[in-house]
């Protein structure tokens, strides 16, 4: 998306203007406990940059109106800038048509969702649902739940002690009893980034559908749902530098039309009587109840902000980050790295021994450094790693290796009172 770009924010080398970028997320000019601020607690969400604000407070300022229904002029407008947000959601993940593009709370409603239409109406006793060792909670609960409703048997694909999925063990998982393949795009807890286009073929090849967990690979990666050939892929927009309180449920226009509905109310229905009624067409067949037009009409200004760096140098940024990161984690005495697959994100988990994960986030708060630590709704993960929490550092493309400095000069600060 050439003609995006904007020359402020990164040079013609591909260079960003990181210090002209946070100009534009005033939350990071802040002190924390008599320290700089230094946010590395990305993955958990992203700070929002000045743009996706200002379209917030201009549809309440200027275009507040419930949308679809309306015929006056604010509903007009007010359904125009969320049907343009959609738009802009088909294009940065390459849907080959709008009415693909479901808007939801969040990847966990995405996932819900699926589990629970298209899930309840498909799978029968003895039917197998392949799920990854690494899936966040909200990919792993809602098949467990399927699971116990249908009698259906969820299995799960393994992965190395670097985080990396087995490919050698994909055939013996995904067999002719799989019906559905659930799989996270990039782990939370450690970054890695999974072959999921390889995984997908795998599963299409024994007539199973699959449904891609992107929460975390969104903000990194550029997603290509045809090319990846998913039939599902969630994520969330406050993940993607957007507004909390929407995600997005990409579904293959033919499987959501054979779904049935997820929620009944207004918008979703085509026609009610007393005795029964039918439902609209995609995509508000599934968006049932006046959505949060606020917050959708400011994702626009989020991938527009995106767009206008570009992922790729994004991405080659924040691995200068990380390997800046980890080069001076690995000399810290007893640490153990957590996640270090060969094709990963800007996410680095870690633990001591002899340092409890909690006590060293409270150090590091104290010295303005926010990082997320605990099992990262991960907790079958934690235990094939042998851990119970880990400390987890998560660098986006508005944070500077100085700010790395003071992250791991808090941590020997952190080790200095503890050891
Ligand atoms: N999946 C992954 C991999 C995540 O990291 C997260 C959030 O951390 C989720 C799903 C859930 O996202 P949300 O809470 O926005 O629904």
């Amino acid at each position: 998306m050439i003609d995006t770009i904007n020359t402020d924010l990164i040079t013609a080398d591909g260079t960003l203007n990181i210090d002209r970028i946070r100009e534009d997320f005033p939350i990071l000019h802040q002190e924390v406990n008599g320290k700089p601020l230094v946010y590395f607690d990305n993955a958990a969400t992203t700070q929002k940059p000045i743009q996706v604000v200002e379209a917030l407070t201009a549809y309440y300022l200027n275009d507040n109106a419930n949308i679809h229904r309306g015929i006056h002029t604010l509903a007009e407008r007010a359904t125009a800038a969320f049907e343009a947000s959609r738009d802009a959601v088909k294009t940065s993940i390459n849907a080959k048509e709008r009415e693909e593009v479901i808007f939801t709370r969040g990847t966990t409603e995405g996932i819900n969702l699926v589990a629970s239409t298209w899930g309840l109406a498909n799978l029968k006793a003895g039917d197998e649902i392949v799920v990854s060792a690494m899936e966040h909670h909200s990919n792993m609960v809602p098949w467990h739940m399927l699971a116990q409703r249908t009698k259906a048997v969820v299995k799960i694909l393994p992965m190395n002690d670097a985080g990396e999925l087995l490919v050698e063990a994909f055939d013996t998982i995904i067999t002719s009893k799989t019906k559905m393949l659930a799989c996270t795009h990039v782990s939370n807890t450690l970054g890695s980034i999974n072959p999921i286009k390889e995984l997908i073929a795998k599963a299409h090849a024994v007539g199973a559908i699959t449904l891609i967990d992107g929460a975390q690979a969104v903000s990194h990666l550029d997603i290509d749902v045809q090319d990846l050939d998913a039939d599902f892929y969630a994520f969330s927009a406050h993940k993607l530098y957007g507004p909390t309180g929407v995600g997005i449920l990409y579904g293959k226009r033919a499987i959501l039309e054979a779904m049935p509905p997820y929620q009944g109310g207004g918008e979703m229905i085509s026609e009610v009587t007393y005795e029964s009624c039918t439902y609209n067409e995609l995509p508000y067949k599934f968006e049932a109840g006046t959505p949060n037009i606020a917050d959708v009409i400011a994702l626009k200004a989020a991938i527009d902000y995106i767009n206008s760096i570009g992922k790729a140098a994004i991405r080659s940024y924040e691995h200068e980050l990380l390997d800046y990161a980890v080069s001076k984690l690995k000399d810290i005495e007893g640490i153990r790295l957590i996640g270090t697959a060969k094709d990963k994100v800007s996410v680095q988990s870690f633990v001591f021994s002899d340092i409890h994960h909690q006590d060293l986030g409270i150090i590091l708060d104290q010295e303005g450094v926010a990082i997320r630590t605990g099992h990262h709704c991960t907790q079958p993960l934690m235990g094939r790693l042998g851990v119970t929490g880990t400390s987890r550092a998560s660098f986006a493309f508005y944070n500077t290796k100085e700010e790395i400095d003071q992250f791991i000069a808090a941590i020997y600060k952190a080790i200095k009172l503890f050891r």
